[in-house]
């Protein structure tokens, strides 16, 4: 692919603000060089450093982890960040094309409109496949990314992965970014051990959903270090914190416990399904390969309300594409499981 080509002239030659820590990144020595505060902070904990911009302790974990080079790894502020930035960096606005396919994450399309780029959908099918032709339709010289969401949101389901590959190669000047918030839920491999053979696919990763780190903000980005090197320039410079940072490593530590966390909600979400099946107001259960499950009822939106009144938070999608009379379920625990089955059964009598 060609880099130049799929970055905005200004982005691509921009030169970024150089901190005070990316000229020394030692940790001994005496530090009278960013205006920090020398005795400590007025916080309990040790804040008073700015935190490494690079975040290279993890990067260094995370890459044996993920078996890629620390160069292949950008680390954001969630999966949000780089969402926001790959757009900025790629879409002209008003002119540069991205293509989503509902129903999907609704950050695509709101960093989109924040920048302006230009959104050409082409839907899943109706069983939440990805509709080649549809996509292939939809592509013009102005489209830069495309979007796929796999397992995705809020379907569930994870889409089929030879169809993006017949895409990645067939277009190798666009770039595919293959969103696996849920990945670690799926039982698919991950696209990430593609990216070392494929210059036009980057794979986002977050450590909200199956490592339990919503509340700290931190999201991954794996691609070719071109691409890596772009993102790095346009973000904010101490862009994760040095809570963040510590807490990130230590669970780096204990990736055990996360598969733990996986296989109880793999386990939790098969039960749900079987016990939301038997349901008189079920119509449909879809397939998941992640840890929520789409449910079409007869009558969702007044169901959705009941619910909410019985204070059981659901999400309606019944408005979104391709998801008429459809609730979205985050599987919790079996206690918070077998409440809504209860409910579900009194509401739906
Ligand atoms: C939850 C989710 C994310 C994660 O966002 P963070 O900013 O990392 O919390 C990304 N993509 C999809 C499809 C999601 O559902």
């Amino acid at each position: 692919m060609d880099f130049k080509k799929l970055f905005r002239p200004h982005i691509y030659n921009l030169k970024p603000y150089s901190s005070a820590r990316d000229e020394y990144s030692g940790k001994e020595g005496v530090f009278l060089d960013a205006n920090e505060n020398p005795y400590g902070s007025v916080a309990e904990g040790d804040f008073n450093r700015y935190p490494d911009p690079y975040q290279r302790e993890i990067k260094e974990k995370l890459g044996k982890l993920k078996r890629v080079d620390t160069g292949q790894i950008f680390l954001g502020n969630g999966s949000d960040e780089p969402i926001d930035l790959i757009i900025k960096a790629t879409c002209e606005p008003n002119e540069s094309e991205m293509i989503i396919m509902p129903p999907t994450y609704g950050m695509y399309q709101v960093c989109a409109d924040i920048q302006q780029a230009v959104v050409v959908k082409a839907n899943l099918t109706p069983d939440f496949e990805i509709d080649q032709k549809a996509v292939e339709t939809a592509i013009s010289p102005k489209t830069k990314l495309i979007w796929i969401c796999s397992p995705n949101n809020p379907s569930g389901n994870s889409l089929d992965q030879t169809v993006m590959l017949d895409m990645i190669q067939k277009y190798p000047e666009i770039l595919f970014i293959i969103d696996e918030a849920y990945g670690d839920f799926s039982t698919e491999e991950s696209m990430i051990s593609r990216i070392a053979k494929f210059q036009n696919i980057m794979v986002l990763q977050t450590f909200s959903k199956a490592w339990g780190m919503a509340g700290l903000r931190v999201g991954v980005a794996y691609a070719h270090t071109e691409l890596i090197a772009i993102l790095n320039k346009i973000k904010y410079p101490y862009n994760l914190n040095i809570a963040t940072q510590g807490y990130v490593l230590k669970a780096l530590d204990n990736v055990d416990a996360m598969y733990e966390f996986v296989s109880r909600i793999s386990e939790n979400r098969d039960l749900l399904a079987q016990e939301i099946i038997k349901l008189r107001a079920t119509e449909k259960v879809f397939p998941s390969d992640s840890n929520q499950l789409l449910v079409k009822f007869r009558n969702a939106k007044a169901l959705f309300q009941k619910l909410l009144e019985n204070k059981i938070i659901v999400r309606d999608r019944s408005n979104v594409t391709l998801c008429e009379d459809c609730l979205r379920i985050s599987v919790g625990t079996k206690e918070e499981n077998s409440i809504l089955i209860e409910a579900l059964k009194r509401l739906s009598e």
